[in-house]
C-alpha cells in the first residue's frame, strides 16, 4: 500500500480527535473576525473562548449556502483580501453564485488532499492521465490538475469535450488514466465502440477518477466494465467534494470501502437535520463539515444538505481517517413532484439494474391541468429489443420503488442528449 503522506494518513484515532479540537478551537477565533460571523455568535451568545472540549463544538451556529450567497462576493473573508490568490465559484440555481477564494497556503492543503487521494486510488508516476475535468469557475479541473502533478503522474490537461480527439490522445499516449464526469465516462466508452475500438483490447486505461454529480453504483459497475478500468487491474473511484469546502477533497481508495475524508483538515459530524444532534454511527444523517485548515474563507460547521452514512473505522487500506460509505441522497437534487420526493439518483438505480438499458435516460416533470406528472425517457443499449412487457414490469417496479406513477418511454438509440461534463437528467417542464 502507497501513501502520499503516512505520518498523517496513518495518525491514531487519539492523535487525531486531539489535533481536531486544536484546529477547530483556533479556526473559531479566526472566523470570529468577521463580522457576518461575529454577529451570529453574538446573538447565539456565544464567545469563541468558550469552545473547550467537544461537546463545546456543538454550540457553533450553522452555516449555509445561503450565508455565502447573501455574502456574495466577499463578505465572508475572515483572512485578508491581499493574501487572496484564486476565486471560484459556482453558478447555482438561483443566479447568485457561491464563491470560494483561497490564499496560497489554502490551495496548498486542497493539493495535498488531492495528492493523498490519487495516491490511496491507485495513481502512480508512471500513469498518463487524461485530465478532463473543465478549467474555469467550476474547482474541478484545477483541484484535480494540482493533484495529479504533486503525485507526479503525467498529465494531459485536455479539459472537457472534443471526444474525437480524447479517444486519439488516449490511443497515441497510451492513456492509463481517465477523469472527468461519470456520465462522461460512460458517454466514451459508448462513443469508442461505435468506432469500432474496444476499451479493453485497444486501450489502456486501468483507473478512472469520476465525480461532480452522483453516480449509482450500477453506473460504476458499468463504467468499470465497459472502459476496462477493471479488466487492466484498477477500477474507477468516486470524488465527492464541494466549492464550500475547496472543491473536490474526497475519493475513494483502492479498497473501495468509502470515500475517505481528511480529518486533520476537515472536522465531520454527521447530524439528523431536524433535531441536529449527532446520529448514531452507520446511520444517515446531514453530512456537516468543518474547515480546519483554510485561512482566507473557512467555513465552520457548514450544513451541506448531503445526507450520508459515514464510518470512522480504520480504512483496510490502513487510513484512519472518516469514510463516507453511502449517499443517500443529495438533498438539493431532490425534487418534489405532487408531493412525493424524488431523487434522480434513485431513478438511476432503478433503471441500470437493468442490462438491457442504457445509460442515457432523463426525468421529464411536466403540469398537465395543475396535476405534476413523470415520465422517464430512455435508451435500450443497442442491439437489444425492448417489448411492452418488459416496459409493463419496469413501470410496476417504478412505480413501488418512488410511490408515484411513472409512464417509461423507450426512444430511439442515440435519440438522448450525451453529457461531456455534467448530466441533466432531469427536465422539469413546470412553469
Ligand atoms: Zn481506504
Amino acid at each position: 500500500m502507497a501513501y502520499f503522506n503516512h505520518k498523517w494518513e496513518t495518525m491514531s484515532h487519539n492523535e487525531l480527535k486531539d489535533l481536531q479540537l486544536e484546529k477547530f478551537k483556533k479556526q473559531v477565533k479566526h472566523i470570529y473576525n468577521n463580522q457576518f460571523i461575529k454577529n451570529r455568535f453574538d446573538e447565539a451568545g456565544l464567545h469563541p473562548d468558550e469552545i473547550k472540549n467537544w461537546d463545546d463544538i456543538k454550540k457553533v451556529p450553522f452555516m449555509t449556502k445561503d450565508d455565502l450567497r447573501e455574502n456574495y462576493p466577499t463578505g465572508l473573508i475572515s483572512g485578508n483580501w491581499d493574501d487572496v490568490v484564486r476565486v471560484h465559484m459556482t453558478s447555482g440555481t438561483t443566479g447568485v453564485p457561491t464563491p470560494m477564494l483561497y490564499s496560497q497556503n489554502d490551495l496548498d492543503v486542497w493539493t495535498e488532499c488531492m495528492a493523498r487521494n490519487f495516491t490511496a486510488g491507485g495513481l502512480r508516476k508512471s500513469d498518463v492521465v487524461q485530465q478532463t475535468h473543465g478549467f474555469g469557475l467550476f474547482t474541478g479541473g484545477f483541484g484535480f490538475h494540482y493533484g495529479l502533478e504533486k503525485v507526479g503522474a503525467k498529465i494531459i490537461p485536455t479539459g472537457a469535450g472534443g471526444s474525437e480527439r480524447q479517444l486519439r490522445l488516449m490511443q497515441e499516449w497510451g492513456t492509463t488514466v481517465f477523469t472527468g464526469t461519470p456520465s462522461y465516462a460512460a458517454y466514451m466508452a459508448e462513443f469508442a465502440m461505435e468506432r469500432g475500438i474496444d476499451p479493453i483490447k485497444d486501450l489502456k486505461l486501468r483507473l478512472g477518477f469520476h465525480g461532480g454529480e452522483p453516480c449509482s453504483d450500477e453506473l460504476k459497475e458499468r463504467i468499470n466494465t465497459r472502459l476496462g478500468y477493471k479488466a487492466h487491474g484498477g477500477g474507477m473511484r468516486r470524488c465527492y467534494g464541494l466549492t464550500e469546502m475547496g472543491g473536490p477533497i474526497t475519493m475513494d481508495c483502492e479498497y473501495e470501502n468509502g470515500i475517505h475524508l481528511w480529518a486533520d483538515h476537515y472536522l465531520v459530524e454527521v447530524l439528523d437535520p431536524e433535531t441536529h444532534e449527532s446520529v448514531e454511527e452507520g446511520q444517515p444523517g446531514e453530512l456537516v463539515i468543518s474547515n480546519l485548515s483554510f485561512e482566507v474563507m473557512p467555513l465552520v460547521r457548514y450544513r451541506t444538505s448531503d445526507n450520508v452514512i459515514v464510518s470512522f473505522d480504520t480504512c483496510e487500506c490502513g487510513r484512519t481517517h472518516p469514510r463516507i460509505t453511502k449517499f443517500v441522497g443529495r438533498l438539493d437534487d431532490m425534487i418534489l413532484v405532487g408531493g412525493t420526493n424524488i431523487f434522480p439518483s434513485q431513478v438511476e438505480h432503478m433503471l441500470l439494474k437493468h442490462s438491457e438499458l442504457s445509460e442515457n435516460w432523463q426525468l421529464v416533470v411536466s403540469d398537465k391541468k395543475g396535476l405534476h406528472a413523470l415520465k422517464i425517457e430512455i435508451e435500450p443499449i443497442a442491439g437489444n429489443e425492448v417489448d411492452e412487457k418488459f416496459v409493463a414490469m419496469l413501470e410496476k417496479e417504478l412505480h413501488q420503488s418512488l410511490a408515484k406513477k411513472c409512464p417509461v418511454e423507450i426512444k430511439p438509440v442515440g435519440s438522448l442528449p450525451r453529457f461531456e461534463g455534467k448530466s441533466v437528467r432531469v427536465v422539469d417542464k413546470r412553469k
